[in-house]
């Protein structure tokens, strides 16, 4: 782990308020580990937004590494507005990685904020199916492939599979060497959760908690293990921090209650 400033190379929108931003970053591009990361970072240097973000990693080249992000609120507004040759301040790389998928048959969703751990998941293993989710055409900014096993959804059918990405997920045929691997919105990763205990199939999911410091001293990124039981003195086995213990967990480890 590492914090350094970063230097931006470019930032471009492509798709209706989703940004692909790429930064230089040696120390933290030196480290990475692999699909899954992240890094923690800060927008500015002034106190206004003092909590870091976490953006996933979506792709590493070198020295550089690329962010996909979504406008949400305040510090992703700033981040649009940064051009080539501004800096931002990272912490990272952060959090554990997607296991597995080298040996196994891999199915990759993503919908929302998610989408740049999966499209960094599926440079690495381009066999997979890849669905994508989101709520409208414009939010999308690959081809709807069926041939090419490239799915994408949107909520009001103006592009792809109607529906989300579980409409898509029920149309796949699975085998015991399948492993679903996601990253999205709770409601997504719940309803993935739900899907793969009913059909028996192992899943990774990542997860996007609030999270503040990133490095566990915070302990705003907390969720409920299953079946974690509270023993005196210690709540980790009964809770999880995603910034240490994940981002990334196999489906039946965590609760979303
Ligand atoms: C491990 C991890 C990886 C992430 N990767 C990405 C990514 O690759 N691309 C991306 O666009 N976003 C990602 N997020 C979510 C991203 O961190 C938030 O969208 C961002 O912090 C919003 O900041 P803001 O100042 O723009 O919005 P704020 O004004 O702070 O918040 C606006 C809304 O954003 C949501 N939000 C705020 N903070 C978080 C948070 N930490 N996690 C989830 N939702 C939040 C809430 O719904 C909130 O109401 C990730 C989150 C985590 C925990």
């Amino acid at each position: 782990m590492n914090i350094e400033n970063a230097t931006i190379i470019s930032n471009v929108e492509i798709a209706n308020g989703i940004w692909r931003m790429t930064i230089t970053a040696r120390e933290t591009s030196s480290q990475y580990q692999g699909p899954g990361q992240f890094i923690n970072l800060l927008s500015d240097d002034g106190w206004e937004h003092p909590i870091r973000r976490p953006m996933s990693i979506a792709n590493v080249r070198g020295e550089k590494i690329d962010i996909i992000y979504k406008i949400f609120g305040i510090v992703t507004k700033q981040l649009s507005q940064k051009t080539s040759g501004d800096s931002i301040n990272i912490l990272g790389p952060l959090g554990n990685v997607f296991t597995g998928w080298k040996t196994r048959k891999t199915v990759l969703v993503g919908g929302g904020v998610g989408l740049a751990p999966i499209l960094n998941l599926y440079d690495s293993c381009p066999d997979s199916t890849l669905i994508i989710g989101a709520r409208t055409a414009d939010e999308h900014f690959i081809e709807h492939e069926p041939g090419n096993n490239i799915y994408l959804t949107t909520d009001d059918g103006s592009l792809g599979i109607a529906g989300n990405v579980i409409n898509a997920l029920e149309n796949l045929d699975f085998d015991d060497r399948t492993i679903i691997y996601a990253c999205g919105p709770e409601p997504m990763l719940k309803a993935i959760q739900h899907f793969a205990a009913e059909n028996k199939i192992k899943a990774q999911l990542s997860v996007e908690s609030y999270m503040g410091c990133g490095v566990g001293l915070c302990q705003g990124c907390v969720i409920e293990r299953q079946n974690g039981q509270l023993k005196k003195h210690s709540y980790h086995k009964k809770y999880t921090l995603v910034c240490m213990d994940g981002p990334v967990y196999w489906s039946n480890e965590v609760n979303f209650g």
